[in-house]
């Protein structure tokens, strides 16, 4: 059942409806909110500019932050379109309501293959509350619907869901853009139809964050890597000590029904063979929030368990060589959640050892590699790996939730082909 996309749909003339992610993050410079990245807006110019050229009257709409329903100033989307209009080298206009008269009017004023943005649709309380009313008050503007903001199609929001029920019972079309076109193909159809070996790396902070990831990849692995903080709670479950560790002992039986369903289904289930320590010591500061700020001293590998005092922060060097070596025979790779606490550089190995390992199958085996999370995507950066992968997924949280095979509101609501 494949979804619609922008590729599809005969636009000329018609006013186009668009939701994107443009959540980019703000400073406050000389009294006036500069965008600090805008990879965000970057990323949309693809479907912005297959749209200009089919002739589309383009109305961009977003959210920005959390202004639970007021008009907070630094929240507006304005200096979003004055960003825009400088990549695109066009001009974007600007409209400081996303409903109503005003709205209508720049709407209707628009010609083909011109663009316009409206404010911030969490100046409403009815976006969250996907309001039936407000949905249609949104799409008094709208001939066709596009969703391209994958990151927030996990919400049922009206700018995400309840525009495009409102579009296609007026029997109009709501399709997906190509970011989000390329979001369904590599976490959807690539992960369903994987060619094999497929070998899912699997990390971050929590068993319970990931357990349905897991479950669900248990079903369609060769191979599961685990790392990161997860591994612990393997570790505890088998009755090994964990010291400080992050752990989650409620989990324990979760963890371990997960090894169970790997043994029956034949998947070759790893979990780390060494670990890098570190023993945590209060340094008396406290942090921005008011909480005490650690170091951490006697860094060292170890096999076996963790000492008391001693906390878990990274997979050692004996495993990721190993996964290394597995990673390069594999012909499908999934990464979700770094190996460690990869923020901090002593502690960064590891991660960056696995993210080599899926660059060389990408570059060398013609590995297709799909990072999903929004940290794992974090680190590929960091390690100026990211732009030699296949796919990395925009998604955050809306990724985990495909990844579980959630069907999310905002892809559901659009037309099939
Ligand atoms: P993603 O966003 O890619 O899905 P997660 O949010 O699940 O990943 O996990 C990422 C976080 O897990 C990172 O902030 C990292 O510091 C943390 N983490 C990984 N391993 C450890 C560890 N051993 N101890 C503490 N934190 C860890
Ligand atoms: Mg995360």
């Amino acid at each position: 059942m494949a979804k619609l996309t922008v590729r599809d749909l005969d636009v000329k003339g018609k006013r186009v409806f668009i939701r994107v992610d443009y959540n980019v993050p703000l400073e406050e410079k000389d009294g006036k909110m500069v965008i600090t990245d805008a990879t965000r807006i970057v990323e949309t110019l693809p479907t912005l500019k297959l749209l200009i050229e089919k002739g589309a009257r383009i109305v961009l709409t977003a959210h920005l932050g959390r202004p639970k329903g007021k008009r907070e100033a630094t929240m507006s989307l304005a200096p979003v379109a004055v960003k825009l209009s400088e990549l695109l080298g066009k001009p974007v206009g600007f409209i400081d309501d996303c409903i109503g008269e005003k709205v209508e009017a720049g709407v209707a004023a628009l010609k083909d293959g011109e663009l316009v943005l409206l404010e911030n649709v969490r100046y409403y309380n009815e976006e969250e509350a996907n309001d039936p009313a407000f949905a249609t008050k949104l799409a008094k503007v709208a001939d066709v619907y596009v969703n391209d903001a994958f990151g927030a199609a996990h919400r049922a929001h009206a700018s995400t869901e309840g525009v495009a029920r409102v579009v296609t019972a007026r029997g109009g079309k709501a399709a997906a853009g190509l970011l989000m076109e390329r979001e369904l193909k590599f976490l959807g159809d690539e992960l369903d139809h994987p060619v094999r070996p497929f070998v899912v790396i699997l990390g971050g902070a929590k068993v319970s964050d990931k357990i349905k990831v897991i479950d669900r990849l248990l079903e369609k692995a060769d191979t599961i890597l685990i790392g990161g903080a997860m591994a612990y709670t393997f570790k505890l479950a088998h009755g090994e000590k964990t010291g400080k560790s992050l752990v989650e002992p409620d989990h324990k039986q979760t963890a371990l029904d997960a090894e169970t369903k790997a043994k029956k289904l034949g998947v070759n289930f790893q979990l780390p063979t060494d670990t890098i320590i570190g023993t945590p010591v209060d340094t008396g500061k406290l942090n921005k929030k008011g909480k005490p700020v650690y170091d951490f001293v006697d860094i060292k590998t170890i096999k076996g368990e963790i000492p008391d005092q001693a906390e878990g922060f990274s997979i050692g060097e004996e495993t990721a060589a190993n996964y290394a070596k597995i990673i390069a025979s594999a012909k499908t790779i999934l990464w979700n959640g770094p190996m460690g606490m990869f923020e901090d550089p002593r502690f960064a190995a590891g991660t960056n050892a696995v993210a080599l390992a899926v660059v060389e199958a990408t570059q060398k085996n013609g590995a297709k590699s799909i990072i999903g999370g929004g940290d794992s995507v974090k680190a590929l950066n960091k390690a100026k790996l990211g732009d030699k992968v296949t796919f990395m997924s925009t998604g955050g949280g809306a990724s985990l939730e495909f990844l579980e095979g959630t069907v999310l509101p905002g892809v559901a609501a659009l037309s099939e082909k």
